[in-house]
């Protein structure tokens, strides 16, 4: 059953059963009132017949010594007066009854002797009759019965013509009310049917960018396509997170199968260059050797990259604790002499590090300035500088690493950052283009921020901020 349908046929029933209430109520009462007006008016007739009754003294017929006055003056036409006699005879009666007698029920002389007056409905034909019986006492003696009887036909009548007038009303009421609300319902749901379509067609359409259109008041439905239309947007937005998660996965896959490839095939060719000379040339020998040697290590260089790189998407976090900034640095320092070659290292400032300490991870922090610093020894010609300087600031600590080597080209620039990412793969450098890429993940993983300003042919200048502990 639809939800219209039944609304409708729940509010229609509780309607029904309302009217039915209301209506039998005002029946009842409507009944009772006429019927207790009619027993008002048949026992104010009695009173008055009572009132023009004269005792006469002394006469030896009970009933004589009453004189009963002439009961046409009390009657009209559909109210009759009759006066019984103990044993049940008629003594007096109007006119009106045209001699018949007003039908006695079985008990009506048993109550009257008891003295009591009392009100019964009886049957004469097919009309109902109304009746006052009011026993006549004298000298504590029952000497008969007044009994002023009223038809109720007009009464029957009244509540005959108001049956069909509550039934026909309450008829119309219900047909017209639920035809109403047949409506209403369906006019407050059609939007919900308008959203369930658009959201079929959007499911249907796998098309997250549509939005279910809705132009009404901002109520319940309102609200509910509102949150179906932000729902889609969430929907929408991780979507295309995944989907970019994705195509980044897919591509770092086919990169890195494509740097691994590249020295196994140097490799390759090595070995069979070895293989067919044999002993005969020990040059070429020992070249294909040195160089078997070399990719071999840029292998396991780029595996231990790979590595890292994976460890990091999968969530893997970095122990940290309190790092002395300046000591690090001094190790780095030391460290990384002896990569400088030619190039000519000046470190500044570092020294002032000394006591500094930053949440972190020792060994990270050291390959990351390590990462920094091999770059800029690397991409620096000989008789360039390399500066590591130290720098402390509110809050923060900034090591920036400084070159005067050959710079990134402008273009480059905001993607030296990205996994595999080479500026100038045409130069004969050995790197594997993930240097950078695990730099900004250890950088991320303190909460720190890492740039790079660079010009062409002037030099470049990566600076690492992280946060200072308090
Ligand atoms: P690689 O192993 O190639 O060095 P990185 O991720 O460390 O990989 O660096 C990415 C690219 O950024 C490098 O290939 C190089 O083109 C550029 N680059 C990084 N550092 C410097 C620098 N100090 N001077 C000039 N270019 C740099």
């Amino acid at each position: 059953m639809s939800l219209r349908l039944k609304l409708t046929f729940l509010y229609s029933g509780f309607l029904a059963l309302t009217l039915l209430f209301f209506g039998a109520l005002v029946y009842f009462i409507m009944q009772h009132n006429l019927t207790a007006e009619t027993d008002r008016a048949i026992a104010e007739i009695a009173r008055d017949v009572v009132r023009s009754t004269r005792i006469v003294e002394n006469n030896i017929f009970p009933l004589r010594q009453v004189v009963l006055p002439n009961m046409d003056v009390f009657s009209s036409p559909n109210t009759y007066i009759q006066v019984l006699e103990r044993n049940g005879s008629v003594a007096v009666q109007s006119r009106n009854l045209g001699g018949q007698i007003m039908p006695l029920s079985e008990d009506t002389l048993r109550q009257a002797a008891r003295g009591k007056e009392f009100y019964e409905t009886v049957m004469a034909g097919d009309q109902s009759i109304r009746i006052y019986n009011r026993p006549l006492v004298y000298n504590n003696q029952l000497v008969g019965v007044l009994q002023v009887g009223r038809t109720m036909g007009l009464m029957e009548a009244t509540l005959g013509r108001l049956r069909i007038l509550l039934f026909l009303g309450s008829g119309i009421t219900l047909f017209l009310t639920s035809t109403l609300g047949w409506i209403m319902a369906g006019q407050a749901l059609r939007p919900i049917d308008r959203m369930t379509e658009a959201a079929s067609a959007i499911q249907e359409a796998q098309d997250l960018t549509r939005r279910i259109h809705y132009s009404g008041p901002r109520d319940e439905v309102g609200r509910l396509a509102e949150t179906l239309n932000r729902m889609l947007e969430r929907l929408h937005r991780a979507y295309q997170v995944l989907e970019e998660a994705g195509a980044a996965q897919r591509r770092f896959l086919s990169d890195a199968s494509h740097e691994l490839r590249t020295p196994l095939t140097i490799i390759r060719g090595n070995v069979e260059l070895l293989r067919k000379m044999g002993d005969q040339d020990p040059q070429t020998r020992a070249e294909a050797l040195d160089d078997i040697a070399g990719e071999a290590e840029r292998m396991s260089r780029l595996v231990a990259d790979l590595l890292a790189l994976a460890r990091a998407d999968s969530g893997f976090k970095l122990e940290m604790g309190p790092v002395d900034m300046g000591r690090l640095l001094a190790d780095v320092i030391r460290q990384s002499s002896i990569l400088a070659g030619e190039v000519d290292f000046v470190a500044a400032g570092t020294g002032m590090l000394e006591g500094v300490s930053v949440q972190g991870n020792a060994d990270s922090l050291k390959q990351l300035f390590l990462i920094l610093l091999d770059n800029a020894f690397i991409y620096t010609g000989a008789g360039g500088t390399v500066y590591l300087e130290g720098r402390l600031q509110e809050g923060w600590v900034e090591v920036a690493v400084r070159d005067t080597g050959a710079g990134i080209a402008e273009s480059d620039l905001p993607r030296v950052f990205d996994r595999f990412y080479r500026a100038d793969r045409t130069r004969q450098c050995d790197g594997t283009g993930l240097g950078l890429a695990i730099a900004r993940w250890i950088v991320e993983q303190h909460g720190g921020t890492i740039g790079v300003q660079s010009r062409e042919g002037e030099g470049s200048t990566f600076t690492v901020r992280l946060p200072k502990t308090q």
